[in-house]
């Protein structure tokens, strides 16, 4: 009888105090209890992640980089495939510990999540067919352009060339179809996406980028906002990538002398690099 007032008071506590915080939860030991990091990936944007033919395994530099991460935190990886609106919402509703899908690393993305530091760097630019006849950004002005649902791509071209049509799709290969089939005059992007689809396409030489840049897109690894612990330890982890060569080396194996889009890496991962917009 003289533990229901007790009860009532613990319940009555327990009230008071609230539901537990989200923000307390940690996602890093969530991580190491689970044994395993589940990253979000594309897999149809090469040479970032995309299906290697004749597999069905989704290889890449961000795969390369959530690979090293997991390994760095002593888990397993797993990869699930995201696109460019989707990533975002996959993280905050916990399906995914970690976004390495070619994602820039923007003040307005702070508004909703966090970043780690900058583990790539490109920049917007405009590709077209080598008979389309436009020869610089202005002259897109009233014609349609392809780009991606929910990227920095498809709102840099609209504040480039306010004027032009963007018809946007899902993902990359759709929107370079879309240019391959004369659907649209150009197409826009980071630049290391549009040589990724341009060289694996059957004629890449149908397909020519306009000089010059639109934006400068510092990637980053989206981590759930608040997680500070584990936003911490990704960040060791790549400052260690870079300090023992891996980094490097997995550039290098995407992006160096001999592969389809060879590249200067002109970033190191390191803390303060590129000035984020
Ligand atoms: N890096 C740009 C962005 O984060 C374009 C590539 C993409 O859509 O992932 O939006």
């Amino acid at each position: 009888m003289r533990a229901l007032p007790l009860l009532s008071l613990l319940i009555g506590l327990l009230i008071l105090a609230g539901p537990p915080s989200l923000a307390a939860a940690d996602v890093l030991q969530e991580v190491r209890a689970r044994g395993e990091l589940i990253v979000g990936v594309k897999d149809s944007t090469p040479p970032f992640g995309f299906i290697r033919e004749g597999s069905r395994s989704i290889v890449g530099y961000d795969v390369d980089i959530a690979a090293a991460i997991a390994r760095g935190l002593g888990v397993k990886l797993r990869l699930s495939p995201v696109t460019s609106a989707t990533r975002i919402p996959e993280l905050e509703q916990g399906h995914i510990d970690l976004i390495a899908a070619t994602m820039t690393h923007t003040r307005e993305r702070e508004q909703q999540i966090d970043f780690s530091l900058t583990y790539f760097v490109t920049g917007q630019r405009v590709m077209t067919k080598r008979t389309g006849g436009i020869k610089a950004l202005p002259e897109l002005g009233g014609k349609k352009v392809s780009s991606v649902r929910g990227s920095t791509s498809e709102q840099n071209i609209r504040q480039a060339v306010a004027s032009t049509v963007v018809i946007a799709f899902n993902d990359y290969p759709s929107a370079f179809l879309a240019l391959a089939q004369g659907k649209v005059l150009a197409m826009t992007t980071d630049e290391t996406i549009l040589l990724g689809l341009q060289r694996k396409a059957p004629r890449p030489d149908d397909f020519v980028l306009l000089d010059g840049y639109i934006s400068t897109e510092p990637y980053g690894l989206g981590i759930r906002k608040g997680e500070e612990t584990l936003r911490r330890e990704v960040n060791r982890i790549l400052l260690e990538l870079e300090a023992s060569g891996e980094a490097g080396r997995i550039f290098n194996t995407w992006f160096g002398p001999g592969t389809e889009v060879p590249l200067k890496r002109t970033f190191r991962l390191e803390t303060g690099g590129v000035p984020i917009r």
